[in-house]
């Protein structure tokens, strides 16, 4: 077990959540709503996590966040809260339950609309201290938003928007991998590829950080060991551990700045014709970006060569991808049903995305086109 204090207070290890009763009175989060989703009250996770608290065992739930989080599920979730008079949120699941939550914790202490507070339009100095405490309890290894500053919410009008501040990091992160020891195989993989992508893009990202750095590609370094072992047993509590610490550290090293793949997922996840995994598409994007970034990012790419024992001569890109097939996912946009028409609006929004701005190599929408064209 470690007690952890680097953007937030992070709780590590198995067994971690018996804890969060007194977590929740730590805090003075007396009436917390919980949000959560259909996947996570299915498995059981809710049920489980709340039996360790009588405080959220009284606790209403919210559990209709989509896949991708929207505006309306931040304001139904948002009429419930006030409903209840709640005072905290407690997010159980994937990125989408804690960034919803951030969403929630934003609009319960700040004058709508959520757009003012978009990064991309002027919002960042709008947020202020004021937002509710939230408490995040991942239950996949992949996002790392629970020790994020930002939230990913596609706005009533399609556009899916990061909204960033330091006061939108959750509280207290309570990160136990006995929660991740039933996540389906696709979904460590999809979750996996998410963390495998931060630290790589992190890494990658021009923003000076030492520091950040090193987390990077300690995060990869642990997450390329591991994740093959936690697809094949989904038991296997050293992978399940190593896994989490992982996304942990990809989420840690978010300040650096993501890149291209990032630029390119956020409109893909905002698409409403069609739903698309966050992790699976940045798997699937990942291996095109590398060879983009190649011509700018050299003695980085030679410096994860080392850090992951590959040969100084391996392709970097055709590596990422044989793992993306050793890991059994898609291994095309095509594949996971993509409409090829969508391919010119998806590159001009992903010039616009605030991940673009820390791409290693400046894209233009011809250029995001032609990435998004070579992972057809
Ligand atoms: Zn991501």
């Amino acid at each position: 077990m470690a007690l952890i204090t680097y953007l937030t207070t992070i709780k590590f290890g198995f067994g971690e959540i018996a804890g969060i009763e007194a977590d929740l009175a730590g805090l003075g989060v007396r009436k917390p709503l919980i949000i959560a989703d259909k996947g996570v009250v299915a498995a059981g996770l809710i049920a489980g996590v709340q039996g360790q608290s009588a405080t959220l065992q009284a606790a209403p739930v919210f559990d209709a966040t989509p896949t991708n989080p929207t505006e309306e599920a931040v304001e139904a979730a948002l009429a419930l809260y006030r409903q209840h008079g709640c005072d905290g949120l407690v997010a159980i699941g994937g990125g989408s339950p804690i960034d919803l939550a951030k969403g929630v914790a934003l609009l319960a202490s700040h004058d709508g609309p959520l757009e003012s507070y978009a990064a991309i339009l002027g919002g960042i100095p709008k947020i202020t201290a004021s937002v509710v405490p939230v408490i995040a309890v991942p239950t996949t290894s992949g996002t790392g938003s629970e020790v994020g500053r930002a939230a990913l919410i596609t706005l009533k009008d399609g556009r899916k928007l990061g909204f960033i501040s330091p006061h939108l990091i959750p509280r207290l992160a309570i990160c136990d991998p006995e929660l991740t020891l039933g996540l389906p195989a696709w979904l460590t993989a999809a979750t996996g590829m998410d963390a495998v992508t931060h630290c790589i893009e992190t890494y990658l990202s021009p923003r000076e950080n030492p520091p950040a750095e090193a987390i990077a590609l300690d995060g990869l370094k642990r997450a390329i060991a591991f994740i093959e072992h936690a697809v094949k047993d989904g038991s296997d509590r050293e992978a399940r551990k190593e896994m989490m610490m992982a996304a942990l550290q990809g989420g840690m090293t978010f300040q650096k700045g993501l890149g291209a793949v990032h630029a390119l997922s956020h409109p893909l996840g905002g698409l409403k014709e069609v739903s698309l995994h966050h992790g699976t598409l940045n798997a699937v994007l990942l291996p095109a970006v590398l060879r983009f970034n190649e011509p700018e990012a050299k003695t980085k790419y030679a410096e994860i060569r080392r850090t992951l024992g590959l040969a100084p001569e391996t392709d970097l890109a055709a590596w990422i991808a044989g793992l993306v097939n050793r890991l059994g996912m898609p291994a095309s946009l095509s594949q996971m049903g993509l409409p090829h028409a969508v391919i010119p609006a998806i590159a001009e929004a992903a010039v616009k995305d605030h991940s673009s701005a820390t791409n290693p190599r400046a894209a233009s929408a011809g250029d995001y086109a032609a990435m998004l064209e070579a992972s057809f």
